[in-house]
């Protein structure tokens, strides 16, 4: 209450709520209040001035508590601020950066950033060159994500988008990186869900969670990407890479849309207001790869989109697309079929990632993709009952085996040279392979040599370095297949 006094007094302004309409609130006596500035109610509660009239202030309020009409109100003269620091790793906060459940203690700080900035120019950016390993590898070798790319991840509800998401956190926190997961109004339970996969996974220390539920006020959901971008920032600025997933844009544009509609804007197309391509965009745009003292440093960004039943062309997905370097595609067919995870590799986009991968990879990368385009159509074709030749046969087992070498399950995080080399050992014909499980036995075979023998890792990853091509690879392969999987029979 001395607080909400002394910034009556600090500003000399005096207002007082004349109307409320749900979450927004009209007052007066604010004469010189701006767009985006933090408001104290007289209960404590805080809000933000959304636009300005002749003779009253309008304010979305990021309370649940009942606001009184008649009631004081008080500017801050200053915007949105959360407070940003390393004590933030390890925690789930909310959008305003208090513990999100009181059970983490998180310590002050006089570190405070504003949740608004404009995004840094084009002198400041850089060319996307490194590639970020999400351990899944069908994403690794067909459609990689470059530090500092900006790839939405799209799909139907329920077709493990936030499974692939934590999987590359925990792998993108075990190659150093910080990672933020944003939680734009989830409901509790799969929040404690994602928490408790990082502690499995012992990543927590590199992690930062901002949770808002769909409980909480709108206002409080549309700001969480926000906040989360500004924590990206600050890490970014203190030269360490950052991950950043925004689960899920969708939700925070049906929050926005809500907000507007209370607030009388005007609705454009499916009701959402015209400003809501910017409301996205001028948070994208601060993702990206820059330079930093004299280094190289990268917000990478993966929003989710959830598509209403397998509907690409809605008007926030395709926004979004617009705005992103590619997509990954989750298909809701796929994962009914058993596919995990259920990735289209022929609908998905990346714009920028395919320069990150090395020479051998990207061939791999093209020989793959036109191999399985054959597949598939074989396979189709082979739907009408028509009988096969033999190369027919041989291409549909090959593309079967193929896919379920991707195949990988919640928990397993594969790195990227151990799936090129498994892939051409079975394209070789090296692996004995007679049932799906046979695949999974090497799989984890060869993860835990390349885990824990620190002698064979060097040896891969120089083969692959030394690789230009394809064929190159498979030649070498062929010569050194002994140290290639020492002591095990193929
Ligand atoms: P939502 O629409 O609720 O956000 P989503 O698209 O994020 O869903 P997930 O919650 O990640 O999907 O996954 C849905 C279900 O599929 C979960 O029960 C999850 O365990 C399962 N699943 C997803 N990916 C895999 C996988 N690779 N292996 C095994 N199960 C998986
Ligand atoms: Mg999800």
């Amino acid at each position: 209450m001395n607080n909400f006094n002394n910034l009556l007094e600090k500003t000399g302004e005096v207002g007082y709520v004349r109307m409320i309409v749900n979450e927004i609130v009209y007052a007066d006596g604010l004469p010189s209040a701006r767009p985006g500035e933090l408001i104290i109610f007289e209960n404590g509660e805080r809000g933000k001035v959304l636009s300005l009239s002749p003779d009253s202030v309008e304010i979305l309020a990021f309370s649940k508590k009942p606001i009184k009409v008649g009631g004081k109100v008080a500017r801050t003269g200053s915007p949105i601020a959360i407070p940003v620091g390393t004590q933030l790793l390890g925690k789930i906060i909310d959008p305003f950066g208090s513990s999100f459940d009181n059970t983490s203690l998180i310590q002050k700080t006089r570190d405070y950033r504003s949740i608004e900035v404009t995004p840094l120019g084009i002198m400041s950016r850089r060319k996307i060159i490194r590639q970020l390993e999400t351990g899944v590898g069908i994403v690794d070798i067909m459609l990689p994500i470059g530090h500092g790319q900006r790839q939405l991840v799209i799909g139907d509800r329920k077709t493990g988008k936030t499974n692939f998401l934590l999987q590359t956190i925990v792998s993108a926190a075990r190659a150093g990186n910080i990672c933020i997961y944003t939680a734009i109004g989830k409901k509790k339970i799969d929040i404690k869900k994602v928490e408790e996969y990082f502690k499995e996974n012992k990543v927590t220390d590199r992690v930062i969670i901002i949770a808002s539920t769909s409980q909480d006020p709108s206002g409080v959901i549309f700001i969480a990407p926000y906040s989360a971008m500004t924590i990206a920032e600050y890490f970014r600025d203190r030269g360490q890479n950052t991950l950043l997933i925004l689960d899920d844009l969708s939700t925070h544009a049906k929050f926005y849309r809500e907000i507007s509609l209370l607030a009388n804007k005007f609705p454009g197309r499916n009701s959402y207001p015209g400003d809501i391509f910017y409301v996205h965009a001028r948070l994208l745009e601060r993702a990206g790869s820059f330079t930093v003292g004299n280094s190289e440093v990268a917000i990478t960004c993966l929003p989710v989109v959830e598509t209403p039943q397998a509907d690409f062309s809605g008007y926030i997905q395709t926004n979004i697309m617009s705005m992103t370097d590619g997509h990954i595609l989750f298909d809701s067919g796929l994962f009914a079929e058993g596919r995990r995870p259920a990735i289209n590799p022929f609908l998905s986009v990346t714009r920028v990632g395919k320069q990150t991968q090395s020479a051998v990879k990207r061939s791999v990368n093209r020989e793959l993709l036109s191999f399985l385009t054959l597949y598939t159509k074989l396979r189709n074709f082979s739907h009408f009952g028509a009988e096969a030749t033999e190369s027919v046969q041989v291409t549909t087992e090959t593309g079967e085996r193929v896919l379920s070498l991707f195949d990988q399950d919640t928990s397993s995080i594969i790195p990227s040279n151990i799936q090129i080399i498994l892939l051409t050992l079975l394209w070789a014909g090296h692996l004995n392979v007679t049932s799906t499980k046979d695949i999974l036995d090497y799989k984890n075979r060869f993860v835990k040599l390349y885990e824990t023998n620190p002698s064979y890792k060097e040896f891969i990853d120089t083969m692959l370095d030394t690789c230009e091509s394809f064929n190159e690879l498979l030649s070498l392969i062929n010569r050194n297949k002994a140290q290639v999987f020492p002591g095990g029979k193929l």
